[in-house]
């Protein structure tokens, strides 16, 4: 495993990395020191799960599916086995995947149990007539396909949300709903571990996904940015994929995973188009440390940057003999969007750890 860089210590080289690469992200937020090793560990074999794939000449959708789910079986994260509980206890599990040829794309939120909720997004792209299915509906779809179930409930979890609970009966989390005012007072409220991953094949596909329990304590129901194509996850071969995470009203409210691969489609690099997606979400909706996204373009390269203070990602390129894994990407904290030329292509892959 890599050791933990800063963003200070990694130097952004103009080197264009070759098809095929993939990018995976384990979550946005603060992370407490204590699950680093973990954290980067999972990413790491997230990544290598999803490269080997793409190494076997197999497809980029192919990749992500196996990267997010390499991240749903690790407690670690929050997604799968692990996921966050509701105000009320429940577990509601959500996730997506998309492939950037036809645009074809599967949903599935409000699940309860379902083991891997990337596979059955993938079923609902590739089975059904739909996109999105929740609750009760897409339970039955797990069921027709023989999808496993498992109890998602981890101690770890339990135990934040049992601390959440008690600062919100002490009265410290009066305001709950008021976002902004809470982030201030409780900037770890809102450290969020949901997985995702974004892939270009050998054959110039893309794809992305991304998997998650949603934000602690969030009310029973509510549904965030992950299971919401265009939002968390999206991916076309005409632009790049990108997979985002963090407080998911903000990536609704700015359909940000659309607004990268838009960026990229008019010429920015995929570590641009990041950087200025992190600079929108400061620039318009002005929450702190609130996203965290990572990107491939078409031309393979990488990109990541939040405005939280952690996000837990590693890569890999057809040039590495593995992941690179970091707790940082590019912070970025001001609201300026950067010149992006055209046909400048930055990539992670010679960061300098
Ligand atoms: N974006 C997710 C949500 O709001 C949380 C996360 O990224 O960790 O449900």
């Amino acid at each position: 495993m890599n050791n933990v860089t800063t963003p200070s210590q990694i130097t952004v080289k103009n080197i264009m990395p070759k098809k095929p690469v993939i990018v995976v992200h384990g979550g946005a937020g603060a992370w407490e020191p204590e699950r680093w090793k973990s954290g980067l560990a999972g990413v790491e074999d997230a990544a290598k799960a999803g490269f080997k794939i793409l190494k076997n000449g197999r497809s980029a959708l192919d990749a992500v599916e196996a990267a997010v789910v390499c991240m749903e079986d690790n407690p670690v994260f929050n997604a799968g086995l692990g996921s966050t509980l509701a105000l009320d206890k429940r577990i509601e599990m959500e996730a997506s995947i998309m492939e950037g040829k036809a645009l074809n794309a599967g949903a599935v939120g409000l699940l309860k149990d379902i083991r891997n909720p990337v596979h059955l997004a993938r079923i609902v792209m590739e089975n059904t007539d739909h996109v999105f299915l929740v609750a009760d509906g897409a339970e039955k779809l797990a069921d027709l396909y023989g999808l496993e179930r498992r109890k998602p409930l981890t101690e770890l979890r339990l135990r934040y949300w049992r601390e959440l609970t008690q600062k919100l009966k002490n009265g410290e989390m009066e305001s709950l709903p008021k976002l902004k005012k809470l982030l201030q007072s409780h900037p770890n409220l809102f450290a969020t571990d949901t997985v995702g991953a974004v892939a270009l094949d050998e054959n110039g596909d893309a794809a992305a996904a991304t998997s998650t329990g949603g934000r602690a304590l969030k009310l029973p129901g509510r549904i965030g940015d992950s299971p919401i194509i265009g939002c968390g996850t999206y991916a076309d071969n005409e632009a790049g994929a990108c997979s985002t995470t963090g407080i998911g009203e903000v990536a609704i409210r700015l359909v940000l995973a659309k607004s990268a691969c838009d960026l990229m489609r008019a010429g920015q690099s995929a570590q641009q188009a990041s950087e200025n997606c992190i600079r929108l979400v400061n620039k318009r909706i002005r929450l702190k440390s609130s996203m965290g996204l990572i990107a491939v373009d078409t031309q393979g390269g990488v990109g990541a940057a939040h405005n939280t203070p952690n996000l837990c990602w590693a890569f890999m390129t057809s040039k590495m003999s593995r992941p690179k894994a970091h707790m940082k990407a590019k912070a970025v904290l001001n609201a300026t969007p950067i010149e992006a030329k055209p046909t400048v292509e930055k990539a992670w892959e010679n960061a300098n750890l």
